[in-house]
């Protein structure tokens, strides 16, 4: 694993979040997202060389809305850039860390795949690498 590519954080309502972290930051976000797959809309700020991720459950029975049910907002993954994800995913799995379904596509040109909070000390692990195209 290379860096920590971004922190995702859920969120009830991602228009209000949005202006909430566009005064923390004081920048707007520079890029949102609808993923449909995974019944989420999505924001990315750019901090320095930190991205944080908002995500809001646009269907109800997506992750993230079970997350928000269970848990209320708050952080919900950490993500680490990867150069070979399957390489990654394989090594990750073979030391016993419990993968969450197959390598997919992302939201901003990444593939990635999730481990689940048990295997990591109670956090979600999301493996990205750059999608090229
Ligand atoms: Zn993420």
């Amino acid at each position: 694993m290379r860096k920590i590519e971004h922190i995702g954080i859920a969120v009830k309502d991602l228009t209000a979040a949005n202006d909430n972290y566009t005064k923390l930051f004081n920048e707007k976000p520079y890029k949102q997202e609808r993923v449909e797959s995974e019944g989420v809309s999505t924001s990315f700020f750019m901090i320095g060389d930190s991205k944080i991720e908002l995500l809001e459950a646009t269907s109800q029975d997506s992750a993230i809305a079970r997350y928000i049910e269970k848990r209320g907002e708050g952080i919900h993954h950490i993500a680490y850039d990867v150069q070979d994800i399957v390489t990654e995913r394989e090594r990750l799995v073979s030391e016993g860390f419990q993968a969450i379904g197959e390598i997919k596509n992302g939201a901003d040109n990444k593939l990635v795949c999730f481990f689940h909070p048990k295997s990591a000390n109670g956090v979600l692990v999301e493996l990205c690498q750059e999608r090229s195209e």
